[in-house]
């Protein structure tokens, strides 16, 4: 059993693609309507995780938990306060913009609502297709043609091509959004809620695209979602977000059937299942996430965790592996 490292804290089978270290976000903010300030906002607090190639790695967590601000942290969308990310041997937070821009080609992002990334003004086709010129991988009119190709290839016609964002349904664009990622021809995906604004049949059919995508081009996704019966569908690993922390990691098999951490077994109750025998008993956690700005003592999660013992509110449990490829920050698995 080892202590938690990056290499370590999401382990996986082959080289890391991505791997972030000691990832942190800190927000500086100011207290009520007075001037003086409170301690920073912790949006990320020291987050370790690697994915390899081909790989996905399900992040979960209520909202608040850090999440987006993870995936935004990689793609440098946001600027990190603190820690490293290394993509395809390349030091993203180091770049400078020539480097940037072409590391942007590689790592893509598919948001939740893809209607904010399109310009209301241009045909869904021109927005995919601009894309591929500012990147400088197609000329004009080769870029209208490609972009015709990876709508056709997430299922949308030449006449939704030429359709204005308006006039789709929110399947349609997701779709687009993912051709837009796609068109790129990127190694890695974050995939923020990318289904979670849809109706539940169209989910299943953005899923399986994502899937078949992920098979032909051996692409890898960094999969941020709170529904965790979809993680668990398309996820090879999977990591539990709490107040900015990676609280367990585990193989997704592994982390749904024998949870290490008191905070998964809560938000695994509250999952839905159609057999009664695997029906867990609903664990109802009392109170919200605690301020993200009170000063830290003792296990982040104490005040709400129902097996909370006295050295939770005094000391920090490790994180670290409890068994072979399993990661969790509790004491109760000392
Ligand atoms: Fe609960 Fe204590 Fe484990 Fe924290 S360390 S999750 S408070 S049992």
């Amino acid at each position: 059993m080892g202590s938690a490292t990056a290499s370590g804290a999401t382990a996986t089978a082959g080289p890391a693609l991505l791997e972030v270290t000691d990832l942190v976000k800190h927000y500086r903010v100011r207290s009520g309507g007075s001037m003086a300030r409170s301690g920073p906002l912790r949006a990320v607090d020291g987050v370790s995780f690697r994915v390899a190639a081909g790989e996905t790695l399900g992040l979960v967590g209520e909202s608040g938990g850090g999440k987006t601000t993870v995936g935004l942290s990689v793609l440098r969308l946001i600027q990190p306060s603190g820690g490293s990310v290394t993509f395809e041997g390349r030091d993203v937070l180091a770049a400078g913009r020539t480097e940037m821009k072409a590391l942007r080609q590689r790592m893509q992002i598919v948001f939740q609502d893809p209607i904010g990334a399109l310009d209301p003004r241009k045909s869904v086709g021109d927005s995919v297709a601009e894309g591929l010129r500012i990147q400088g991988l197609a000329f004009r009119s080769q870029s209208r043609q490609r972009a015709v190709e990876v709508l056709d290839r997430v299922g949308l016609t030449a006449a939704q091509a030429r359709s204005l964002p308006h006039e789709l349904s929110g399947g349609q664009l997701q779709r687009v959004g993912i051709a837009r990622a796609l068109a790129l021809d990127p190694r890695l995906v974050v995939c923020d809620e990318p289904v979670s604004a849809l109706d539940v049949s169209i989910q299943a059919q953005i899923i399986n695209l994502l899937l078949d995508l992920q098979a032909e081009r051996g692409l890898a996704y960094l999969f941020i979602a709170h529904d965790l019966a979809l993680v668990r569908h398309i996820s090879d690993r999977v990591a539990v977000m709490y107040l900015g922390r990676i609280v367990e990691s585990a193989p997704a098999g592994e982390l749904f059937d024998n949870p290490a951490h008191p905070y998964t077994r809560a938000l695994l109750s509250a999952v839905p299942t159609d057999h009664p025998a695997a029906a867990r008993q609903r664990i109802v956690l009392r109170g919200e996430i605690p301020s993200a700005t009170a000063p830290q003592r003792g296990c982040p999660f104490a005040p709400r965790c129902p097996d909370a013992m006295a050295k939770c509110s005094e000391e920090t449990p490790e994180f670290k592996e409890v068994a072979p490829g399993r990661w969790a920050a509790c004491f109760l698995n000392d």
